[in-house]
């Protein structure tokens, strides 16, 4: 029986309204649907607005440290309890129970950076800017903040968002993926069991109708988005006609340039990883392998067609399973109907995961790992993101023609090369025109004290998510000049004041 999926408000799960449009949630490796999620409206959403209002004050009053005591104890409700919650993710992803503590994981270090929070809300100050006259600058929370999640990390991106919106004071409203919300949910019931006072984190559930109510709200400060480019570009332009903060992140097709000098045993065990796992709905995947020189070609292509045949696909709960179902019927069909293009378009179909069929689970979304070799420029495969386990190989006959191909491409959120050449390297990370560089690195994201996030297409807005970017993107400056009376009248002045 599918359960109706309730949003969390004020400190509790209440349930959506009786008479909701709802959208149903499925469990990708069998397609049965396991939950009902009813799509907050207008009103809902100005019940969770005004929740976190009310708590606004005293959360921005709260010390730093008694905020980071709460995500402390966050934390540690989240260290013992990760396989409660990454079951719940490969429920309604999809992804292998063990990529789904992964992502648990990377989000943990970011909540363990947000403990940090006395540290990173110091402020500064200069004593004399002028003749004992002082000057301090510190940061202040915005007030009211919402995050809008991709179906891809139901807990991990999240917790690039919230937790460092709490140490820095603000109430969080949290609109998950319709796809897989569940997550969103126990984040809430442990957050308030770490201590977290009603209404500072909010979730409500719905698609496009919740998000316009949010992106319309008056009392919202700020909006941090994740998730396709279309939709980004969207949020940021209706956030900047609603005066609010930005930051939206969108899509991606990272590349890998194989140089020939490359370790090729380690760059193809890479390659597996970076275009496979999660079956290749990262926005960090590697989709696109540039190999330089037509022997490197041959050499990748020879030691990656063995291994994609032997790709372990199965339901996320199989312990034995390297990649798991893609997270709906419509996306399944989406990818196959990207491969279908690419025949079309003429790329060379190396291997074709479209047959695949797992037995015993044939109403899941299953796809078997696909290869395209001879990818050109111009094909759609190319210059869109499939977000599947689709690698194409694009070959290029030197560096600056592969590093071309990497420039001039729409998105730019990570990329790497595998190389022993230092010099080669070096000139790749200073050039390339991409948010993440990866040198011998497939999927290089940025840990949570440094910030995660791309360039061009790939992001809407002026910060990167959590690390020093996320603090100053969650709080505002204020400076302060101060002058204590000392009995010192330099009488009135109507010129510019200058110091000193
Ligand atoms: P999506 O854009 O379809 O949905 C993201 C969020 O936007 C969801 O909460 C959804 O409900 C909402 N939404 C969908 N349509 C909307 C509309 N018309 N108006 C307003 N809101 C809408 O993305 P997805 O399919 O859930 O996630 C996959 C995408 O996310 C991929 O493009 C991937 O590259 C991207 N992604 C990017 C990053 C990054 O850091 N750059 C990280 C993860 C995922």
């Amino acid at each position: 029986m599918a359960s109706r999926i309730p949003h969390y408000i004020d400190g509790a799960r209440v349930d959506g309204r009786a008479d909701a449009r709802t959208s149903a949630v499925y469990n990708p490796a069998t397609g049965q649907q396991t939950g009902v999620l009813p799509v907050a409206t207008a009103a809902e959403v100005d019940r969770a607005v005004a929740a976190a209002n009310r708590a606004a004050p005293d959360w921005a009053a709260t010390p730093p440290l008694r905020r980071a005591r709460i995500l402390n104890r966050f934390l540690r409700i989240l260290e013992d309890r990760i396989d409660e919650l990454a079951h719940v993710i490969t429920a309604e992803h999809g992804k292998v129970f063990s990529d789904a503590k992964g992502e648990i994981q990377r989000g943990m270090e970011v909540v363990e950076f947000a403990t940090g929070a006395p540290q990173l809300l110091k402020g500064e100050v200069t004593e004399n800017v002028g003749t004992r006259v002082d000057s301090h600058s510190l940061r202040q929370p915005l007030g009211v903040v919402a995050g809008i999640t991709p179906f891809n990390f139901p807990a991990m991106v999240p917790m690039w968002m919230f937790p460092v919106a709490l140490a820095c004071g603000n109430p969080f409203i949290l609109k998950p993926s319709e796809r897989d919300p569940s997550a969103a949910l126990l984040i809430a019931d442990w957050l308030a069991e770490a201590g977290l006072p009603k209404g500072v984190f909010n979730v409500v559930h719905g698609d496009k109708e919740t998000v316009d109510a949010l992106l319309h709200h008056p009392d919202i400060a700020a909006i941090s988005f994740v998730g396709s480019t279309p939709i980004a570009r969207y949020i940021y332009e209706t956030a900047a006609h609603t005066g609010k903060r930005c930051q939206a992140l969108g899509g991606a097709k990272n590349h890998m340039i194989v140089m020939p000098d490359a370790d090729l045993d380690q760059a193809v065990d890479a390659l597996m990883g970076a275009a496979y796992g999660s079956a290749g709905e990262r926005c960090m995947a590697i989709s696109v392998a540039v190999p330089v020189g037509e022997k490197t070609a041959e050499a990748l292509i020879e030691r990656l067609v063995p291994k994609i045949n032997a790709l372990r696909v199965g339901p996320g709960t199989d312990p034995e399973a390297e990649m798991g179902p893609l997270v709906t019927r419509q996306h399944l069909d989406k990818v196959r109907s990207y491969i279908d293009a690419g025949v079309a378009e003429g790329a060379k179909l190396v291997v074709d995961g479209r047959g695949f069929r797992m037995q015993g689970y044939e109403d899941g979304y299953f796809i078997g790992g696909t290869l395209f070799d001879h990818v050109t420029t111009d094909m759609k495969i190319y210059r869109e993101e499939i977000f599947g386990p689709v690698l194409s190989v694009a070959r290029a006959p030197d560096y600056a023609t592969a590093a071309q191909m990497i420039n001039a491409h729409e998105f730019g959120n990570g990329t790497a090369i595998f190389t022993r050449d230092g010099d080669a390297a070096r000139e790749f990370a200073h050039a390339i025109k991409v948010g993440m560089v990866g040198i011998n690195v497939p999927i290089p994201v940025p840990m949570a004290f440094h910030s995660f996030g791309g360039w061009k297409a790939s992001i809407f807005g002026d910060h990167h998510m959590h690390g020093p970017e996320g603090v100053r993107f969650y709080t505002r400056l204020k400076t302060i000049t101060s002058r204590w009376p000392t009995g010192i009248r330099a009488g009135a002045e109507f010129v510019m004041p200058t110091m000193g």
